[in-house]
């Protein structure tokens, strides 16, 4: 009989990946369902098709991340430093593919298994009721396991507008929501300008020096565009060739909608009327939603997370979060926590009081930083957030650790202070700490490095990764 603990994972996106990994590098047994019959979750674009009409993935076909490779590649797997700074979707959902094939992930996904509820037993133990999204006569099945790991991602499920704008039936254009777009362009963002030293100036300084960067760059914003609220007070929109296309009049900006009219007019806030509209899209983002946990796990229907940590210690949600910054490193180093945790690396979990603190702070920090919107309900700065994950696990690269582990060594400090807060950072320290991170943090922040290891013809210099992981262990 083994005694290895068994951790459900819903979701193969890349939160999904990352975790099934940190569990077999934990020595658990992890069993990943997906409803999809692909892996790679949201990046990996699908058709609207009468047969799909509802598919999980919102990307479009010609949708470029908006997060550099830098600061988007899993920590201990960089994306090799000859591909685009900003990935087009097919080379992310390739990346995922060669991280799964790496560390030979697949196998443990259950592909087209949809999960339908997830209770708690009285032992604690989850069970995980699933079935076949392939055959519709197929009989759900109950699997009991020690921990779940939820990775179902929250950008699925379409918000409309409530109410709706008057005049909504009598319009007779097309109106939809931009989950079902499927071709445009996005855009790219300067990610790398916030680096490690940065991250010491006062928040209010780093806002002041942005919003000037941006006055200095596009002049001062006026019109519809002139936001009603401080600079990071809302979740940026990140493109750089919306404001070439603003300027150029090949996009016009409108304020709000005030109302539909008779035919394809609409009427905008400003008394502004546009006729002959064809198609509205509903820009309006995404509800939170996990309809295979039980209403008093999470708060249903809300989109602040709200659970009762003391009954439920052994589940933990990846990637529920919105950063200024991307996810996958996010959601890679929420795993390494929330497993460490479990098995007790972290010293005993907090109580319950410390969490409600923990919550209760958060929350204050939210509506002091933010304007009140559904959105801005887990919204996470990407270096503050991983630094202080970091910082419990071990990891954090403090300028005292790097020099007694690295003899000092200067270009990797400068790389990690002056370069991009890439999340190979986070594997140069402490006890999950990976042979090749020096590398790719001094490479990403411009260093060459003479063909030491690696496939350099191909542009492949992590190809050989995995006898790295092996001499490591
Ligand atoms: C247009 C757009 C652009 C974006 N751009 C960026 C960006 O530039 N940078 C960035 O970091 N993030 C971006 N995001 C955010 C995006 O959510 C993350 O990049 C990432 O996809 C999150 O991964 P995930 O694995 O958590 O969720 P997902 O990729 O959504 O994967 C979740 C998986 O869970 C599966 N699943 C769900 N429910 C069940 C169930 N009941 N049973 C079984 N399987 C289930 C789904 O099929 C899916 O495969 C963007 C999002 C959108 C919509």
């Amino acid at each position: 009989m083994t005694t290895q603990k068994c951790v459900a994972i819903i979701g193969a996106g890349s939160s999904g990946l990352a975790a099934i990994k940190q569990c077999l590098e934990e020595g658990l047994i992890p069993v990943c369902f997906e409803q999809e019959g692909v892996t790679g979750g949201l990046w990996r674009y699908t058709e609207v098709t009468k047969e799909n009409p509802n598919p999980h993935s919102s990307i479009y076909k010609s949708t470029i991340i908006n997060t550099s490779k830098e600061m988007m590649c899993f920590s201990d797997f960089p994306i090799p430093a000859t591909w685009p700074t900003y990935l087009p979707n097919q080379l992310i959902a390739h990346y995922f593919d060669l991280y799964a094939a790496n560390f030979d992930l697949t196998r443990h996904i259950r592909l087209r298994r949809r999960v339908l509820r997830c209770s708690q037993l009285g032992d604690k133990r989850w069970l995980v009721r699933n079935v076949s999204t392939q055959n519709p006569d197929a009989q759900p099945e109950d699997e009991v396991f020690d921990y779940l790991m939820v990775c179902s991602g929250h950008h699925t499920k379409p918000r409309w507008p409530k109410p709706a704008f008057e005049g909504t039936d009598v319009f007779q254009g097309g109106q939809r929501h931009s989950h079902f777009y499927r071709v445009i362009l996005f855009g790219k963002t300067l990610d790398h300008v916030i680096v490690r030293w940065v991250t010491f100036f006062p928040y209010f300084l780093i806002t002041i020096l942005s919003a000037l960067t941006m006055v200095v760059i596009y002049g001062p914003l006026r019109g519809p565009l002139k936001p009603r609220h401080g600079f990071f007070s809302a979740h940026v929109t990140i493109n750089s060739d919306l404001m070439g296309k603003i300027e150029t009049g090949r996009i016009i900006v409108k304020p709000n909608i005030k109302r539909f009219l008779k035919g394809k007019g609409v009427e905008f806030e400003d008394g502004s009327i546009e006729e002959g509209i064809d198609l509205v899209y509903y820009c309006t983002g995404y509800h939170i939603e996990f309809p295979f946990l039980e209403r008093e796990i999470l708060n249903d229907g809300r989109d602040d997370v709200d659970l009762e940590y003391n009954e439920y210690e052994n589940i933990a949600f990846i990637g529920l979060v919105q950063p200024l910054g991307a996810i996958m490193p996010i959601s890679e180093i929420q795993s390494r926590y929330a497993l460490s945790l479990w098995l007790g690396r972290l010293g005993a979990p907090p109580t319950i009081l410390d969490m409600n603190a923990a919550i209760d702070r958060t929350r204050r920090h939210l509506q002091r930083t933010y304007v009140r919107s559904p959105r801005h309900t887990i919204q996470v700065f990407y270096h503050a957030y991983m630094d202080m994950l970091a910082d419990d696990l071990g990891c954090k690269p403090t300028l005292f650790r790097l020099g007694r582990e690295f003899e000092w060594n200067w270009r990797l400090i400068w790389s990690v202070y002056n370069g991009p807060q890439t999340p190979c950072q986070y594997r140069l320290l402490g006890e999950q700490k990976w042979a090749g991170a020096k590398r790719a943090v001094e490479e990403y922040s411009g260093y060459k490095w003479e063909g030491k290891y690696g496939d350099e013809k191909n542009g492949f210099w992590f190809s050989r990764m995995p006898e790295i992981n092996k001499k490591d262990q």
